[in-house]
């Protein structure tokens, strides 16, 4: 059995590297994996699933490649994509994934979360998940004209951009007290999520019997591709180099 994890890749049609790179790994890397999980902000920004251009319509037909030769893909929303929708579940052959859910591997149940609802310590921010992820808001904001949605979708990158600047570190961080709540009430050992662009693997104590518990999380793919494979029955990381765009040019 082999399983991909992935997230926080960014996509974005000004950095065409990461999705080179994304493409490429897909394409060979990726084959026959029995499945990947997509585990939030597979995009940098997401206006809903009726913006087609040649950036988007190129990485849905290979995500859709990977699903039609029999790979199961699996996508979480993000912060940043969380208006991706059936249409491009349908378009990419994935399914929508609940954030947080459990998955088995070989039996051991394994909780997968985008992350950002643990950086409860931010309390500005979670004031705005609330209101984002509010199924009338999404409702609201996806009945506005698409060019209106990208300018709304610009404004709250601008002002989370500005406002994440004056935040201490470990308002971005994961609160330490969330995530072990969050194991103890699913009931789970392990923990895979992205969003903190802060790769680990942290282990923890659960619970009155101070079970040891495992938190992986997930790289981004900023400076270079980040991947974490399940196979025969334990993780390793894999890390892809970007090529060089100059020496390409
Ligand atoms: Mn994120």
């Amino acid at each position: 059995m082999r399983i991909h994890f992935i997230s926080d890749l960014h996509l974005e049609a000004r950095r065409p590297d990461i999705s080179r790179a994304f493409l490429h790994w897909l394409k060979n890397d990726a084959l026959n994996a029995d499945a990947l999980y997509i585990l939030g902000d597979l995009f940098e920004v997401w206006v809903g699933d009726d913006l087609s251009d040649d950036f988007t319509s190129n990485i849905i037909s290979s995500i859709k490649a990977l699903s039609d030769s029999g790979t199961d893909i699996f996508v979480m929303h993000g912060n940043r994509d969380f208006l991706l929708g059936e249409n491009f579940c349908k378009d990419t052959g994935s399914q929508l994934l609940e954030d947080p859910s459990i998955i088995n591997l070989d039996s051991r149940p394994v909780l997968l979360m985008h992350g950002d609802s643990l950086c409860t310590l931010d309390k500005e921010y979670i004031t705005f998940r609330q209101q984002v992820r509010n199924p009338q808001w999404i409702e609201n904001l996806l009945s506005k004209p698409l060019n209106e949605r990208q300018q709304i979708a610009r404004q709250l990158r601008d002002a989370s951009q500005s406002s994440n600047q004056h935040k201490q570190s470990d308002l971005m961080d994961v609160t330490p007290a969330e995530v072990e709540k969050i194991m103890e009430e699913h009931g789970v050992s392990h923990l895979i999520h992205g969003h903190t662009h802060r790769p680990a693997i942290h282990t923890l104590k659960l619970g009155e019997n101070q079970q040891t518990g495992t938190r992986r999380v997930l790289g981004d793919w900023d400076q270079q591709g980040w991947v974490l494979n399940y196979l025969d029955g334990g993780f390793d990381i894999q890390l892809i180099p970007y090529p060089d765009t100059a020496l390409e040019n």
